[in-house]
């Protein structure tokens, strides 16, 4: 009876933008995420700038730069 405990909250389908699908709880059933363990930087460590992604936000911010796409 436990899955009586939350009616509204389901296993929903997480949809990355990199094309991986993993299950996850959600009240929405369908979600969509930006990264997940597969693409993100910090585990596949394909995106080197990430590293010095922190250094670079503060020289940004230090010179108004913020601002970029
Ligand atoms: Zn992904």
């Amino acid at each position: 009876m436990k899955e009586k405990i939350h009616p509204n909250y389901n296993t929903s389908l997480a949809t990355c933008q990199c094309g991986e699908t993993f299950e996850t709880g959600s009240v929405k059933k369908q979600l969509r995420v930006e990264l997940c363990s597969k693409c993100h930087p910090f585990y596949t460590g394909k995106q080197k700038f990430a590293e010095i992604g922190g250094r670079v936000d503060r020289f940004k911010k230090k010179y108004g730069l913020a601002e970029t796409k």
